[in-house]
């Protein structure tokens, strides 16, 4: 299936696509280098309208479609990963739960202001005991019987959590009842009890950061339960639903990452001699150009494919385990051969591939490693009938 975008949403890209080139390009190396984080990027994605584009009209957001947001996220990713990952974790992570869960105060207390990039956003999962095992978190909210939960816990890899202004957070509200004792938590990051334990020194996305946090005996009242008394016990799905949307926005920014990797690989190989020639003359290094772009057509179209479903109402728990599995596998190949290209110069610093193969590592990590995506494929397709995929 190809994708006829919308007036709209062409847009959209080419609005993206220039200040993507025309701001981001030209500072990423350095945000990389400086390990700062792109506070001003994402000053002007929100000046754009850009930093939560699903968030709904009636909230002061733009709502756009998931379709627009894939866009963003790719192309975004095309220049800058940490920039994508930042933005990732605002919009997926946080706003989204807060959208699809919150009560109609929460969304009205808190929805304008992410929308706006007033407040930056996060998403607290993650324990140094339970990744991949998110049941097994052992961060506790235990009611005090005045109309208050007291936390105590600790969360790791959470990104943007040194300077957020906002916490989804998941805590066990009844540990006798594991899963279903699980409760998400809207934080303001102010709250007493609330702290940042260190960031982590991490291989790329280097202009995204990532928290140690830590809670001892903070006080939340029970209002900031996502969903209102609705939402206790309902943490673990609020997580695997927000996940399940996230691992688009993580397919586009791979399929974006592998989109620059080529563009980069393509003006190397027109400029670069060897032979008495271009090496773009070398019917071999053809063959890899158009292994690259094949792969990335196959990215895009899966992922446009997926949004458009979702837009469209469909449950795409597991084709977004597929995309985001097969996008930043590949994505993975497409940088590999993209620094191959470039000889030597490409293993240095000099060259931005270098930060992109460094980069595009943690998309089979994070959101639920690659593994993760194959147990939630393959428990489909032992289940279901295997037509579906059609
Ligand atoms: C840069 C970065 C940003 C992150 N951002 C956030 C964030 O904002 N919020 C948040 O909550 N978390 C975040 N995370 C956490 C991320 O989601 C976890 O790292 C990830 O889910 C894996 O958990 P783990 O690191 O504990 O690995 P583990 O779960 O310990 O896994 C180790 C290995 O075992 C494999 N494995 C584990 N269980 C199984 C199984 N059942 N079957 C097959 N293989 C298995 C894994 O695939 C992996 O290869 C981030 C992580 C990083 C590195």
């Amino acid at each position: 299936m190809e994708f006829t975008l919308t007036e709209e949403q062409q847009m959209v890209r080419d609005m993206v696509r220039e200040f993507a080139d025309e701001w981001l390009a030209p500072r990423a190396h350095e945000m990389d280098m400086e390990r700062r984080i792109p506070l001003e990027h994402v000053e002007k994605l929100s000046e754009l309208g850009l930093i939560a584009p699903v968030i709904p009209e009636e909230y002061d957001g733009p709502g756009m479609d998931y379709l627009s947001y894939a866009i963003i996220s790719e192309e975004v990713g095309r220049v800058d990963a940490s920039t994508a990952t930042t933005i990732g974790a605002h919009c997926s992570l946080c706003s989204s739960p807060i959208m699809n869960f919150g009560t109609d105060e929460q969304k009205q207390q808190w929805l304008p202001k992410l929308a706006a990039g007033e407040v930056i956003g996060c998403f607290g999962l993650t324990e140094p005991m339970a990744g991949s095992d998110a049941a097994g978190i052992q961060t506790t909210a235990v009611p005090d019987g005045n109309g208050n939960y007291i936390i105590n816990g600790a969360k790791q890899w959470i990104t943007n959590g040194s300077f957020a202004d906002v916490i989804v957070l998941l805590a066990s509200t009844n540990p006798k009842k594991g899963i279903m004792g699980i409760t998400a938590f809207i934080v303001p990051t102010k709250t007493p009890g609330f702290e940042v334990g260190g960031v982590e020194d991490t291989m790329g996305i280097r202009g995204s950061q990532q928290a140690v946090l830590t809670f001892k005996d903070m006080q939340v009242p029970e209002e900031w339960i996502l969903g209102g008394k609705r939402g206790i016990g309902r943490g673990f799905t609020v997580a695997m639903k927000t996940l399940d949307a996230g691992r688009i926005g993580v397919a586009a920014m791979a399929t974006g990452m592998a989109q620059g990797a080529m563009e980069k690989a393509i003006q190397f190989v027109k400029e670069r001699e060897q032979f008495g020639k271009a090496i773009k003359d070398f019917q071999g290094l053809q063959w890899y150009l158009a292994d690259m772009a094949t792969s990335i057509y196959a990215m895009r179209n899966m992922v446009y494919r997926v949004a458009c479903d979702k837009d469209a109402g469909k449950d795409v728990a597991t084709p977004a385990a597929m995309i985001k599995l097969f996008c930043t596998e590949t994505a993975f190949k497409v940088i590999d051969q993209a620094l191959q290209l470039h000889g030597g110069y490409g293993y240095c610093k000099e060259y931005d591939i270098e930060r992109y193969y460094r980069d595009i590592r943690i998309t089979r990590i994070y959101e639920g490693t690659n593994e993760i995506q194959k147990n939630i494929i393959a428990r489909d397709v032992l289940k279901k009938d295997p037509k579906i995929w059609y």
